[in-house]
C-alpha cells in the first residue's frame, strides 16, 4: 500500500460516512433549527437558526419594555398586524401577566419573560425617536419643525444597477435604472421638507453602496447557504447577500447609530415581473401602495433575530405612527397621481392589509425590520407599464407636458410633491398646538 494510499483510507472513510450521514438526512424532514447562544455574538454559531448575515440577538435589550404593554394591546398587535400563520405560538407563551418567550428554537435555550402592564398603568419605554404626538409645537408654517427625516433611495444604481437586477432597456430608448430614479426623486424631495422646517438627511447621495463587502467577500456566505452549488448559482447568490442583504444591513447601522432620525422615508418604484432586461415585458397598468412593517411568516418568526425584531417592532409601537403617517401620505399620493391601489392576493402569507386601507400594506422588509424608528416604504407606478415608462423615458423637467395625450407633470416632481404634500397634511393636523 502507498503511503497515498494509506492517508486516503480514513478520508474514504470519512466520506462514506458523511454521504450515508446526508443520506438518512434526505429521507427525515428537514429537522428544526437548533438552540442559539443569547448573547451580543456577532457571528452565528453553526446551526443556529438566523437570517443571512444576522446577528444573535442580545434580549436583555427587551428589559426596557418591561410594564409598557397590556396582555390585550400585545396580543392585539401581534396578531392583528405582525404575523400572517400560528406558528408564534410554538415561541411565544401568552399567560395571564405576561409572555414567555422563546430565546432559541429548541428546549434548552433560556426563555426570555416581558411582563404586561395593568390597564391603564403602562410605564413609557425610552427610544431614540418621537412621534408626532411627542413633537413641540411647530412654528408658524412650519409643520415640519425639528423633524428628523432620513431620506433613504432605495437599490445602490449607477454602474450596480444591472447586478442589482433593478435595470431594463426598452429599444434604443435609454435604459430605466430604480436606484438612480429614487435618488433623483430624494434630491427633488429633500429641499421641499426643509422648507417645511424638517431637518433631512440622504442615507446615501450618490449610486455608491454604503457597506465596504462586496460579492467576491461574500461568496463563502453564499456557499454556507446555497441549495445548489454551480459556480453561476453561488456567484447569483453572493451578489444578493451584497446588494440585497449586506447593504440594507449597513444603512441600517448609519440611520440606527448615526442618522437617528424621528421618521424614515424609504423611495422605489413598483414594477411587475419584466423577464428580459434587455426585451422587457410590459404590462398595461399602474399602481400604488405603501408598506410598513409586519406580517412576519411563520417561518420568519421562527428566526431567532427576526423574531426579537419583531418584538422590538411591537413593543416600541412604531406601527400606529407607521399607520396614522401612511395613510395621510397615501391619500394624498392616490388623489395627487391617481393610481390605483395595489392588491396583494387574498391569503398572501407576507402581506396584511392595514386597517382596511386600501392603499396600506403590513410587509416584513429587511429595511423596515431593521431601521428602528417608523419607516414609509413607498411603492408607487410600475416601471415596465406602458403608462409610466413615456413618463420615465421623457426625464425630469419643470410644468407639464403632453405624454400619451395626458398633460402631466414630470413622475419624478408627481412623487417628491405627493409625499411632502401628504406629510404636510399629516403634520399640520396632529401636531400639538
Ligand atoms: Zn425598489
Amino acid at each position: 500500500m502507498s503511503p497515498n494510499l494509506q492517508r486516503s483510507v480514513p478520508l474514504l472513510v470519512i466520506l462514506g460516512l458523511a454521504a450515508f450521514a446526508l443520506f438518512l438526512r434526505s429521507r427525515q424532514p428537514a429537522p428544526p433549527p437548533l438552540p442559539g447562544p443569547v448573547g451580543t455574538s456577532p457571528v452565528p454559531s453553526p446551526g443556529e437558526s438566523l437570517s443571512a448575515l444576522g446577528e444573535s440577538p442580545d434580549w436583555p435589550q427587551l428589559n426596557v419594555y418591561q410594564n409598557t404593554i397590556t396582555r390585550k394591546e400585545f396580543e392585539r398587535l401581534l396578531t392583528t398586524v405582525f404575523v400572517t400563520g400560528g406558528a408564534w405560538r410554538g415561541f411565544i407563551d401568552i399567560q395571564e401577566n405576561g409572555a414567555r418567550i422563546a430565546t432559541g428554537s429548541g428546549p434548552d435555550s433560556t426563555p426570555f419573560h416581558l411582563r404586561f402592564a395593568p390597564p391603564d398603568l403602562e410605564e413609557k419605554a425610552p427610544r431614540g425617536w418621537r412621534n408626532t404626538a411627542e413633537l413641540p409645537p411647530a412654528r408658524a408654517g412650519m409643520p415640519l419643525d425639528g423633524l428628523k427625516i432620513a431620506i433613504d433611495p432605495g437599490h445602490i444604481g449607477g454602474a450596480w444597477a444591472q447586478l442589482e437586477e433593478r435595470w431594463l432597456k426598452v429599444g434604443d430608448q435609454p435604459p430605466v435604472c430604480e436606484g438612480d430614479m429614487t435618488l433623483h426623486v430624494a434630491k427633488l424631495l429633500k429641499p421641499k421638507l426643509e422648507a417645511l422646517g424638517a431637518a433631512v438627511s440622504l442615507v446615501r447621495d450618490k449610486p455608491e453602496p454604503l457597506t465596504p463587502l462586496r460579492p467576491e467577500s461574500l461568496v463563502a456566505e453564499a456557499r454556507s447557504t446555497a441549495s445548489e452549488d454551480s459556480p453561476q448559482a453561488l456567484q447569483k447568490l453572493a451578489e444578493r447577500l451584497f446588494y440585497r442583504t449586506a447593504e440594507i444591513r449597513a444603512r441600517a447601522r448609519h440611520v440606527n447609530q448615526t442618522l437617528k432620525p424621528d421618521l424614515v422615508l424609504c423611495l422605489h418604484f413598483n414594477a411587475d415581473p419584466w423577464g428580459d432586461p434587455q426585451n422587457p415585458e410590459l404590462v398595461e397598468r399602474s399602481h400604488l401602495h405603501l408598506l410598513l412593517n409586519g406580517a412576519y411568516t411563520d417561518e420568519e418568526v421562527a428566526l431567532a433575530d427576526q423574531r426579537f425584531a419583531l418584538l422590538q417592532k411591537l413593543l416600541s409601537r412604531t406601527h400606529a405612527e407607521e399607520a396614522r403617517i401612511g395613510a395621510s401620505v397615501a391619500n394624498t399620493f392616490a388623489e395627487k397621481s391617481g393610481l390605483p391601489p395595489f392588491l396583494y392576493p387574498p391569503g398572501a402569507k407576507n402581506a396584511l392589509q392595514v386597517d382596511g386601507h386600501p392603499y396600506l400594506w403590513a410587509r416584513n422588509l429587511l429595511a423596515n425590520r431593521l431601521y428602528d424608528c417608523p419607516v414609509i416604504f413607498m411603492e408607487p407606478y410600475v416601471m415596465n407599464s406602458t403608462i409610466d415608462l413615456p413618463r420615465i423615458q421623457a426625464g425630469d423637467y419643470e410644468g407639464l407636458r403632453k405624454i400619451e395625450g395626458r398633460m402631466v407633470p414630470s413622475i419624478f416632481r408627481e412623487y417628491a410633491d405627493g409625499l411632502a404634500e401628504g406629510l404636510k397634511r399629516h403634520y399640520e393636523n396632529h401636531r400639538p398646538r
